[in-house]
């Protein structure tokens, strides 16, 4: 009896001496590892437009099924993303997302990433399903509100994807893109001038979602 209290009361005392793992969180927040897994970012290039291509794959690669994607058509009044399509609905279910990153290693143009953000608790499930205008990465300083037209973004002469993409963003490519869709391609006349960096651009509005505007509609319960 004696010999089992002076153990247990031992382990106490000698652990009283060791320095603490605990940290007083909320107050204090721990430095996560440089990899670290935490909530998504879309993001966009340099001059706003998104890198998403609602091509789906980061929902096909997901085990949880966690992602929804829906694509939609560019065109040349409106473009969102440099590829063809563009992602018009995204949303992430953070109640099924284990924080794997398949999603973000199946991302085809690194629009998919992950940031260190780990505190994704709420009591809401809606809270937790987070929409486009939440993972969507803020219009960079300078960049000019979505869409933009093709002879904008041609004007620019940006090359979106290194090495691969090479003059791809002429209006001549872009009307490639589009030839033989009835009413699609249009003469443009003179490329307009956009300022990537500097003034002439209106700033996000907060709150407002530059790329839809409003919400879009949240996936139906149990899909
Ligand atoms: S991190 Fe894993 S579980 Fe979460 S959305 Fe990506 S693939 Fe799905
Ligand atoms: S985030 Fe990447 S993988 Fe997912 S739809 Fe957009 S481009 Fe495709």
């Amino acid at each position: 009896m004696f010999n089992a209290l002076r153990k247990g009361f031992g382990l106490t005392f000698k652990t009283m001496f060791r320095p603490t793992v605990t940290i007083r969180y909320p107050e204090r927040k721990r430095e996560p590892a440089p990899r670290f897994h935490g909530r998504h970012l879309l993001n966009r290039h340099p001059d706003g437009l998104e890198k998403c291509v609602g091509c789906e794959l980061c929902a096909w690669a997901c085990p949880a099924d966690a992602i929804y994607v829906q694509g939609a058509d560019n065109t040349p009044e409106a473009r969102y993303s440099p590829g063809e399509r563009y992602g018009i609905d995204y949303q992430i279910n953070y109640l099924r997302c284990i924080l794997c990153g398949l999603c973000i290693e199946a991302c085809p143009t690194r629009a998919l990433t992950m940031t260190q953000e780990y505190e994704l608790s709420s009591d809401s499930r809606e809270d937790l399903i987070y929409t486009k205008e939440r993972l969507l990465a803020p219009l960079p300083a300078g960049a000019t509100p979505l869409p933009h037209t093709d002879a904008a973004v041609a004007a620019r002469g940006l090359e979106y994807y290194e090495n691969n993409f090479a003059g791809q963003t002429t209006l001549a490519h872009l009307q490639d893109t589009y030839a033989g869709r009835a009413g699609r391609v249009e003469e443009s006349g003179d490329p307009v001038a956009v300022a990537v960096d500097g003034g002439g651009t209106e700033p996000p509005v907060a709150g407002v979602d530059p790329v839809i505007g409003n919400a879009p509609e949240r996936r139906p319960e149990g899909e």
